[in-house]
């Protein structure tokens, strides 16, 4: 039977005894995606930069009987070499191996005339989008090859794929995780690693409204209704898929 990623849906359980680590977890799709994963059993490492929003995403999870998840307050923006060697560690020692790392933590940036971009503003949205993922996804190798399958992800844009005016850097910065993603999944087709990108669409967050203020919110998917692609890719029924992206609508 051929299992349609935009429909997963994890069954009971799915993922007992399984660690993800997710980024951008303390709102929009990364904190839907916590509380799900946690909900079907998984033990969640839930990474952003404020502890209270973070605080209140463990409560929740707590809340559903779900196991007891980790805290990990890092402002990519900020993190240095040391921050994620201490991060690497931590996790080690907590936990026999990672199975899954879900990069989606993101920034929009301006969108403007590239004439008019501000180049501060573009370096940050290249560092938090893309160098920032590049650096956490490398420390944490040992720890995903120390699972028999782990999964990767990133969390990716149609603007990825094809470049749209005004998007500026953070159209850029997709670009660049597909790219980052094709790698890396080649150089593991032999490792069990597998690794892949997910295009979750337009999505009723605040990213989305700070993009598109004046829409119609209501009209737009929850990020709840959004997850199916990433459910699947953390789960079994991925085992091979690797180097592809995929849509969530
Ligand atoms: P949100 O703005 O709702 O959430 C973004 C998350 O990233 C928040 O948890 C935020 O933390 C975190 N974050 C931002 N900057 C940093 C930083 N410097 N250090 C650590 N964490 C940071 O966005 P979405 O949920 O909408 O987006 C999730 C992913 O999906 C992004 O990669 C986005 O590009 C992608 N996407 C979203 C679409 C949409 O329509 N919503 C469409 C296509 C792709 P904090 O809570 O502290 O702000």
């Amino acid at each position: 039977m051929t299992i349609d990623p935009k429909t997963f849906s994890p069954q009971p359980g799915e993922f007992k005894d399984k660690t993800f680590l997710i980024t951008g977890a303390s709102d929009g799709i990364g904190r839907a995606l916590a509380i799900g994963c946690a909900r079907f059993g998984a033990t969640v490492l839930i990474a952003g930069r404020s502890v209270e929003k973070l605080e209140a995403v463990y409560d929740e999870i707590l809340a559903v009987g779900a196991p007891r998840p980790s805290i990990i307050a890092l402002d990519f923006a900020q993190a240095d070499g040391d921050a994620y060697t201490a991060l690497s560690d931590s996790v080690a020692a907590e936990n026999d191996a990672l199975h899954g790392l879900v990069n989606n933590a993101g920034l929009l940036g301006d969108l403007s005339p590239f004439e008019h971009y501000d180049l501060v503003t573009w370096q940050q949205v290249m560092h938090v989008n893309v160098t920032a993922a590049v650096a956490l996804t490398q420390v944490l190798m040992p720890n995903l090859k120390s699972a028999d399958s782990a999964s990767v992800i990133f969390s990716s844009s149609s603007v990825g794929r094809k470049g749209r005016a005004y998007w500026g850097a953070y159209s850029v910065s997709k670009f660049a995780i597909e790219g980052f993603s094709q790698v890396l999944a080649d150089e593991n087709r032999k490792s069990g690693l597998r690794v892949n990108c997910v295009n979750p669409g337009s999505t009723r967050t605040d990213m989305r409204l700070k993009a598109f203020p004046a829409e119609d919110r209501s009209k737009l998917p929850t990020p709840e209704e959004v997850l199916a692609p990433y459910y699947y890719l953390l789960s079994d029924a991925s085992v091979g898929c690797n180097g592809e992206s995929l849509d969530a609508q």
